[in-house]
């Protein structure tokens, strides 16, 4: 069997991008496809922590990820009136701010920057349909007619849809009660360097995380059964999360505002990604479209990037594609199964209905957050600066 040369990673997000990287490094003659008309930089902060950051240092990624941290100090809860219920400081062992916190949009253009000068991207256009041939796999863009490539990688996140094309029904999705909504909204007085979680009535939550760009953060979590939301067109998004939010209280007039006028929103059901298998002939997939955890788990972008570096080594070191992707998948599973456990009631509890509940939750909070509580996790905060080994990384030769 011929080596795989030419390979195609649909998608140019954390996983294409870190893919991309590792796949030229290792000698592979790499084009990736966006289907937006560039980068997409939108989103909230996302955690570089264990492996992710081992690979991103051997990437040499280290000081610039580390100088674009969000500045972030801690996380504040607070009710309605804006009064603080408790707060956790980032080197509290259960603080939400880890070490780095660096913008999505930040790490995907420092990711973009690294390699965009070595390889083909091909920005707003995206796999119409996709064909294995004998020795090669036959892609028909929307725009830009067919192209052929030893191999095709799907790192087009949970929406994908040559997944969906090459996969099918084998596909699950694990809907965790939640939709999440992202926007980029202006800064207020209000904000600061710490981020403000607020449980409003609904079974709503609101995150505002401040950013290293002079503007502000946020998320709005709700609670719902699964209704399809994130296939609507945006204008019905803005419309269905301004009629949720408008009547709740505490910044929700100002987030209408920013809603109505916003062009960044990224809305999706939270939900996590199961598929029996990774790979199918000469495709195979890798981050959210494979394995999504959830932004729950803290844990997207460590996956994405962690399984683009092992699914790039290991078709460096076989000969055989399947040898590569079936290694992939034994080194990868075990982490991503482990990383897709979550404890028993969550979300579900974090997000009360009424308001009662939403006053026994920020007790609760305001518990967790007293003194003794904090003295006891911080007697844990050793586990944080040390985390323990989650998966042994690979050493891969370059080419
Ligand atoms: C705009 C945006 C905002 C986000 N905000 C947050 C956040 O605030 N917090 C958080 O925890 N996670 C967020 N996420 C998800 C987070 O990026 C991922 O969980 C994680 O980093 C894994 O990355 P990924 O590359 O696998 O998937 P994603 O980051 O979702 O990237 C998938 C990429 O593929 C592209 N794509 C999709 N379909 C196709 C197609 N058919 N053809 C070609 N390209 C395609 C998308 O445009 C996107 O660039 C966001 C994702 C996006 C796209």
């Amino acid at each position: 069997m011929k080596k795989a040369k030419k390979i195609l990673v649909s998608g140019g997000s954390i996983a294409g991008l870190t893919l991309a990287y590792w796949l030229n490094r290792y000698g592979f003659e790499v084009t990736v496809i966006e289907k937006s008309d560039g980068l997409r930089l939108g989103g909230q902060n996302i955690d570089v922590k264990g492996p992710a950051w081992a690979i991103i240092q051997k990437m040499e990624l280290g000081q610039e990820i580390e100088s674009a941290t969000t500045t972030e100090v801690g996380i504040r809860f607070v009710n309605t009136k804006n009064a603080v219920v408790a707060e956790f400081p980032k080197d509290n062992a259960i603080s939400m701010t880890q070490e780095i916190e660096i913008l999505r949009g930040d790490m995907v253009n420092i990711l973009y920057h690294k390699i965009k000068d070595s390889i083909t991207v091909y920005f707003g256009d995206q796999i119409n349909s996709i064909h294995e041939l004998e020795d090669s796999v036959e892609v028909t863009y929307n725009k830009r007619g067919k192209e052929t490539f030893d191999l095709v990688l799907i790192a087009e996140g949970i929406g994908s849809t040559t997944r969906q094309q090459v996969f099918g029904r084998e596909i699950k999705f694990d809907y965790l009660g939640l939709y999440s909504a992202y926007l980029t909204i202006e800064k207020a007085p209000t904000d600061s360097r710490w981020a403000r979680w607020c449980n409003a009535i609904g079974a709503i939550v609101f995150l505002v995380r401040p950013d290293n760009h002079g503007t502000t953060r946020l998320c709005i979590f709700f609670r719902s059964p699964e209704l399809g939301y994130e296939k609507l067109p945006i204008a019905e998004q803005k419309k269905l999360l301004i009629q949720k939010i408008q009547d709740v209280g505490w910044e929700a007039p100002r987030f209408v505002k920013e809603l109505e006028q916003t062009t960044d929103l990224y809305f999706e059901r939270v939900s996590q990604v199961k598929a029996p298998h990774w790979h199918k002939g000469r495709i195979a997939m890798v981050g959210d479209a494979a394995y999504c955890p959830t932004p729950i788990t803290g844990k997207g972008t460590d996956l994405a990037v962690t399984g683009a570096y092992i699914l790039a080594g290991e078709l460096g070191q076989h000969k055989d594609y399947n040898h590569a992707f079936g290694a992939y998948e034994n080194i990868m599973r075990p982490y991503v199964n482990k990383t897709q456990k979550r404890p028993p009631g969550v979300p579900r509890l974090v997000y009360p209905e009424s308001r009662f509940g939403v006053a026994v939750i920020n007790a609760i909070f305001s518990l967790a957050g007293s003194r003794f509580a904090k003295f006891i996790t911080n007697l844990f905060s050793k586990k944080k600066a040390q985390p323990k080994e989650e998966i042994q990384l690979p050493e891969y030769q370059d080419a």
